[in-house]
């Protein structure tokens, strides 16, 4: 096979490998936990938290209600026995029943707002655990998705780098050398095809004592850029 051929079979794959390596490059950098995930269960972590307290809050008003509720019954009962006759006695009692049902009126408007706060961050809890759910299953998705990339880009990373050695071994080592070094050299590109008399490279007009030299088996270097000619 034609040299500058054989160089530029070996260019065309190491532009294949470039590609693939940085495709596998930018799958891996996806795979792992997802930002949006986190942060979305960080959000519904602090809200479940909320909801503990305000129900505890709740659990306290409901209680103390209770409570109060127990004593204005034995207040009542005491005023309402016939036990008490002395008028004093009855009227501090009544006003003791009064008290109670001022503390349990102001405590009852209390648990009615702790509980409306409870409704509250009890909706937004099932919405972010919803958002969550929807979240988990696509990023789920996404990762066995980017897993799978990543086994084919290796499977055809390993392929084309076992082709450009079987390649590599039909050239003399010196000549690969020499290949690798004007490829970094030149941007990527150390061998042009000739079309039309023009060298690809540096799309500039080739004389004709290069384009003669190019139709032979050695390797000719562009006059103009220095890449190695390939007349296809
Ligand atoms: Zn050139």
């Amino acid at each position: 096979m034609n040299l500058a051929r054989q160089l530029y079979q070996l260019q065309e794959l190491d532009v294949e490998i470039e590609s693939d390596e940085q495709a596998l490059g930018r799958v891996t950098s996806q795979i792992g936990e997802s930002e949006a995930v986190l942060e979305s269960q960080a959000r519904l972590e602090s809200e479940q938290q909320s909801l503990e307290e305000l129900k505890h809050q709740q659990h306290t008003a409901e209680w103390e209600i209770d409570d109060v509720t127990t004593k204005i019954a034995a207040a009542e009962e005491s005023l309402f026995s016939g036990r008490i006759k002395n008028p004093k006695e009855l009227a501090s009692l009544q006003q003791e029943v009064e008290m109670f049902k001022a503390r349990r009126g102001q405590l009852e408007e209390k648990a009615l707002s702790v509980i409306d706060q409870v409704e509250q961050v009890e909706a937004a809890v099932a919405k972010i655990s919803a958002e969550l759910k929807t979240l988990t299953a696509e990023w789920r998705r996404q990762q066995k998705q980017l897993a799978g990339e990543k086994t084919k880009l290796q499977a055809a990373l390993a392929d084309l780098k076992g082709r450009w050695q079987q390649l590599s071994e039909q050239v003399e080592p010196e000549t690969v050398e020499f290949y690798k070094q004007l490829r970094e050299r030149k941007g990527g590109t150390a061998v042009a095809r000739v079309e039309q008399g023009i060298c690809r490279g540096c799309r500039i007009s080739l004389p004709t004592t290069d384009l003669q030299r190019v139709r032979g088996n050695n390797l000719v270097q562009c006059s103009s850029c220095g890449r190695i000619l390939f007349l296809a």
